[in-house]
């Protein structure tokens, strides 16, 4: 019985890590859709699983020249290679994390 618990909790961890995993490649991919670094999106997707995923999706801005939507801490815009200006205080698109906004 006590076999049964054990392989049970190694297959609940090796789901769990699978599905962090996953996270961790979406967060990616949707950062790098909005002209994001690879390496350091790939690193926020693991160390932050979910709250990665929704990061990449949120802490986004529209370029000012195409409108296309990056992520606010890129400089060249993906989809015109025009230079993204950094947000301005008081100007801040998206307004879903305030907190993030002094950095980014
Ligand atoms: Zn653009």
């Amino acid at each position: 019985m006590t076999d049964d618990v054990a392989s049970w909790l190694l297959l609940g961890t090796a789901v769990l890590s699978a599905i962090w995993i996953g996270l961790a490649i979406w967060t990616l991919r949707v950062a790098q859709r909005h002209g994001g670094g690879t390496g350091r999106w790939f690193l926020y997707g693991m160390l932050l699983g979910p709250i990665g995923v929704l990061l990449s999706y949120r802490m986004v801005r529209a370029c000012p020249s195409c409108n296309a939507i990056v992520l606010r801490d890129v400089r060249i815009c993906p989809s015109c290679n025009k230079d993204v200006p950094r947000l301005q205080p008081g100007e801040n698109a998206e307004d879903y994390l305030k907190t993030y906004r002094k950095t980014w």
